[in-house]
């Protein structure tokens, strides 16, 4: 079993916290989903043509990050995600990493995509997305110690979830 203090929490993982825990503890036991799932094929898609022309990339060991630009004397990070039903969970996933990046020194802005919507959302960092992120964080911890993955539970995104055939076949 991981200890806590071991858990390396990751962008996605932070991402999956707010779709389905499932996923957070299948994600973080190396049990990767179906790459060739519909849902993720249409997302690298839209991600690899989304930036095409500004792409540049800065890597953390908590993920990894689209660079948009500067904005007001701010580095500005994008997320692109393929549609607004997953706003929530992208919103977070892009605060972690204004986190990380603060946490490091580095000021910067968030911008989420959702190019099939031509719709674009500005992200700021507040104290109580930190202290959000910092319940997150802990959270996510405690359910990767969790000996066996949570139970399977139906909800309205495992239609386009890429482990449906290990919860429900
Ligand atoms: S299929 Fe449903 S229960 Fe299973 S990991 Fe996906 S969202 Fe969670």
């Amino acid at each position: 079993m991981q200890q806590a203090g071991y858990v390396h929490v990751t962008g996605t993982l932070v991402r999956y916290y707010y779709v389905c825990k499932r996923q957070v503890w299948l994600l973080a036991h190396q049990i990767v989903p179906d790459q060739e799932h519909e849902g993720i094929v249409v997302g690298r898609h839209i991600h690899e043509h989304a930036f095409k022309r500004e792409r540049k990339e800065v890597w953390l060991e908590s993920g990894k990050m689209d660079i948009v630009g500067m904005k007001d004397g701010k580095l500005v990070v994008g997320e692109v995600k393929k549609s607004s039903r997953s706003a929530d969970s992208a919103r977070m996933q892009l605060l972690f990493y204004l986190d990380e990046l603060k946490n490091r020194g580095i000021e910067a802005r968030g911008e989420l995509r959702f190019p099939k919507e031509k719709r674009r959302e500005a992200v700021e960092l507040t104290e109580d997305a930190i202290a959000e992120l910092e319940r997150v964080r802990t959270e996510i911890r405690e359910i990767v110690c969790m000996e066996t993955p949570p139970k399977a539970r139906r909800i309205k995104y495992c239609r386009g979830c890429a482990y449906a055939e290990l919860c429900w076949a």
